[in-house]
């Protein structure tokens, strides 16, 4: 793995620092309903300021269409970054031109000041040149503390690394520090979990993690479309019947390799997707005509249950089953459950995330066990499709 800049190289004593956060966290009436983005961004302001850093906050927030809208100011957001921290946190109503200049040379060293959200501007998504300028002439040196909104070119994730000195945030360098590990230099076994609705949207993800892991276990409704090639009945369960040829395909290339692919062997059907349905555990030859698989049975958990107990490192995207409704959720709570427990033990590197799997093993109860859960969504997901995220590229130590 190539290194990266961390704030351990960063000389920042008196020095202007742009901090990219993703300060993009929900909110309700003007107020933040959910300060997890900024207690996961804390450690880099604070330890910043710290260092005697003049720290200034970037951002985007939502999505505005045509320049600064009221309900898209980062005002409110940065009055409870201030609170989370316990700081004071001073705020720009623009992130360039005399007003964030004006802002930024009032700063002492300490002082922490957020600016409004990048996104007023339509150059910060077209990386343009001279915005990047205008950015880059209210600092001296870049810290990228968005790993979740890396996978976008924009001028504030990226184009300021090709005009400042760069470095990683803490959390930004604990999400890379726990990917490698994961994936790039994993002790072996490794294996993913990939489970979730549909193949399509997950082809790419799927191949990149057959290159690299020992094991692959299906789960979910996707596993569905691979029990369809494997000429199993799946009666109306979800499946991708057109992609049957190219689940056929993603079997025969990991007999080639060598690799093993793990498959449900029982399921629990219903006739009606909905909470309590009147459900049954079938083998997967069994499946009839009416029912739907909804989740895996108790032999296909306790056989991956096994097969953690031989690992060394597992990733894991995507449920079992419709974990929403109950009693569907039963093979994701039981295999997390299974999975924290080990790591818990220190047995089991346990890296998760990306779209419902938060949701799922915090339905499971098992999200604070594992090793590191990334609420990075899409920047996660490209991650674990192989594929190189600018904002954390140009962090590389070429
Ligand atoms: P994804 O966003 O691709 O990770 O998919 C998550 C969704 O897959 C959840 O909403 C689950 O309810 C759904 N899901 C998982 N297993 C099944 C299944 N056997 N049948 C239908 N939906 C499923």
């Amino acid at each position: 793995m190539t290194a990266f800049r961390t704030l351990d190289q960063a000389d920042v004593k008196d020095k202007r620092v742009l901090v990219r956060l993703d300060l993009n966290v929900p909110t309700e009436n003007g107020k933040v309903t959910d300060v997890t983005r900024i207690e996961r961004a804390a450690p880099t302001i604070t330890e910043l300021a710290d260092k005697g850093a003049k720290v200034i906050l970037l951002s985007h927030f939502g999505r505005p269409k045509e320049g600064p809208e009221p309900k898209f100011s980062l005002e409110p957001v940065a009055k409870a970054v201030s609170e989370v921290i316990g700081r004071p946190v001073a705020f720009a109503s623009d992130c360039v031109g005399e007003v964030a200049e004006a802002a930024v040379a009032k700063l002492a060293p300490g002082d922490i000041l957020c600016l409004e959200n990048t996104r007023f501007y339509k150059d910060e998504e077209k990386n343009t040149p001279a915005f990047v300028d205008k950015l880059a002439a209210l600092g001296d040196v870049w810290v990228n503390d968005a790993f979740s909104a890396a996978h976008r070119a924009h001028a504030s994730t990226e184009g300021l690394g090709h005009k400042l000195p760069a470095y990683a945030g803490r959390s930004m360098q604990a999400e890379l520090e726990a990917l490698g590990k994961a994936l790039e230099q994993p002790k072996r076994p490794v294996a993913a979990v990939v489970g979730g609705a549909k193949i399509s949207g997950k082809l790419d993800l799927l191949g990149n993690l057959l290159d690299k892991v020992d094991v692959l276990i299906i789960g979910g409704g996707m596993a569905n479309t691979f029990l369809a090639a494997a000429g199993k009945p799946v009666g109306k369960s979800l499946c991708e019947t057109d992609l049957i040829p190219t689940a056929q395909e993603i079997v025969d290339k990991a007999n080639r390799a060598g690799k093993q692919i793990l498959l449900p062997v029982d399921a629990v059907v219903a006739e009606k997707f909905e909470a309590n349905a009147p459900s049954k555990v079938v083998g997967v030859d069994e499946v009839g005509p009416t029912e739907m698989i909804l989740d895996v049975g108790p032999r296909s958990i306790e056989h991956v249950v096994s097969e953690l107990e031989r690992l060394k490192t597992l990733l894991w995207n995507g449920p079992f089953g419709a974990f929403e409704i109950a009693p569907f959720d039963t093979g994701t709570v039981e295999i997390a459950e299974a999975a924290a427990e080990l790591s818990a033990a220190g047995k089991l590197v346990t890296v998760a995330g990306g779209g419902d799997t938060v949701a799922a093993l915090n339905h499971a109860g098992a999200a604070d066990r594992f090793t590191y859960i990334s609420t990075a969504g899409g920047a996660f997901l490209e991650w674990l499709e192989g594929k190189a995220l600018p904002g954390v590229e140009i962090l590389k130590v070429k």
